[in-house]
């Protein structure tokens, strides 16, 4: 096993912007790292990088202590597991597995035993005789990371290895990755774009973005305290309301009321025209449901929904509000890069399944007001 560190990595393909831009990350030994961004981030290159597939242009990749940026890819001693799974398909599970032991000659007996622990580890037993085409998509999966599992390699990479699986095989799979990722405590790195894998595999997630880290943090930590617009609107499902604001005294002046910030937190957002608040969803309820205990600590506001839909354990409602033409811009161009329209157009509101909001009509709800973060329109940075 080893740790991957990168210094100042970069990777420019052409005369554009580098694919990869200055990235220095530290993932230590055991560690699982998840690699996260939108398409184009750079997140695939950067893997490439480490595998030895792709040329670094400048900086360092050291893994378990050496450098290896001359190294060729089968010196490296890495093991990726692709999309695809790149299994023969004449050979059968057992000689798939076995694959990268006989191209180093190991004797029979030793891949005899080694195939075998695979096999149990990851339930493939009674499947060593058949062939690829005959199993089923999670079934291949395993195959995939059984031949990683073999060659007792320092880490396992995966590019989005569960894209081409239907979603419930790729709930069962990625409870399967975690299992086994903390069974065996290799290093692993996994990129992908999905966020529901990005925040319950990984022990920390390097957000990317136009080839630049954003963010490196544990799953939790990204969702509480999102460093900048992008993470915050990239983390979370559905993703964080962005709402103007100003301030007025310790009150941020909202179009759906003005939310109190404690003294600390004014302070560090005094002396700006215009900010954004980013409301997650949950942090709203149906005014109806809440405590009056709770009641003094947020805002009580009306507003017309427009469409609800049920979830069985909670429903979102959805409000329709126009963004003013001051930060227009600036959410029109997050809107983009996030591949969500209707940030500027609507709040979606999460509430409790028994509510009886009902869409069309006007509804009273509360907003928690402790939990909003506040961030620069200009720079996107969170300010509290
Ligand atoms: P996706 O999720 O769509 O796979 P990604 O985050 O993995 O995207 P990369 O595939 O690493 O992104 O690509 C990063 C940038 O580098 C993109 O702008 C892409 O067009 C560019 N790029 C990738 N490979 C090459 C190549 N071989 N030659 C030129 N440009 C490339």
């Amino acid at each position: 096993m080893a740790s991957i560190e990168m210094r100042n990595i970069v990777k420019q393909y052409g005369d554009g912007f580098p694919a990869v831009n200055d990235v220095s990350l530290d993932i230590a030994d055991g560690e699982f790292m998840i690699l996260v961004g939108p398409s184009g981030c750079g997140k695939s290159t950067l893997l490439r990088m480490i595998v030895g597939l792709e040329d670094i242009t400048s900086g360092d990749m050291i893994i378990g202590g050496k450098r290896v940026n001359d190294k060729a890819p089968r010196d490296r001693n890495l093991s990726m597991v692709f999309q695809n799974y790149a299994l023969y398909p004449h050979l059968t599970v057992y000689e798939n597995i076995a694959f990268p032991l006989r191209l180093s000659k190991t004797p029979d007996d030793e891949v005899r035993r080694r195939v075998d622990e695979a096999a149990d580890v990851l339930e493939l037993r009674e499947h060593l005789e058949r062939k690829p085409a005959n199993l089923s998509g999670g079934q291949r999966q395993r195959v995939a990371m059984g031949r990683a599992i073999v060659r007792q390699a320092e880490a396992f990479l995966f590019d989005e290895p569960l894209s081409n699986l239907d979603a419930k095989l790729r709930g069962q799979m990625r409870t399967e990755i975690a299992r086994l990722q903390r069974r065996l405590g290799i290093t692993t790195v996994y990129v992908t774009h999905d966020q529901t894998e990005a925040m319950t595999l990984g022990d920390r997630v390097c957000v990317l973005r136009k080839g630049r880290i954003q963010q490196v943090a544990s799953p939790r930590e990204l969702y509480e305290q999102p460093v900048n617009l992008f993470v915050a609107g990239f983390i979370g499902s559905p993703p964080m309301n962005f709402l103007p604001a100003t301030l007025e005294g310790n009150k941020l002046q909202t179009p759906f009321g003005a939310i109190e910030l404690d003294e600390r937190r004014a302070g560090l957002v005094a002396g700006r025209e215009l900010l954004l608040v980013g409301i997650r969803p949950e942090y709203f309820e149906d005014a109806a449901l809440v405590d009056e205990a709770k009641r003094p600590h947020g805002t009580l506001f009306k507003a017309r929904v427009d469409v609800t839909e049920w979830l069985g354990d909670s429903q979102y409602a959805y409000i329709p509000y126009e963004a003013p033409a001051a930060v227009e811009q600036q959410l029109r161009e997050l809107s983009r890069e996030l591949d969500s329209e209707e940030l500027r157009t609507q709040a979606v509101v999460s509430i409790d399944a028994t509510s009886r909001i009902r869409e069309g009509r006007e509804a009273d709800f509360w907003l928690d007001g402790r939990k909003v973060h506040v961030f620069d329109p200009q720079t996107g940075d969170n300010l509290t």
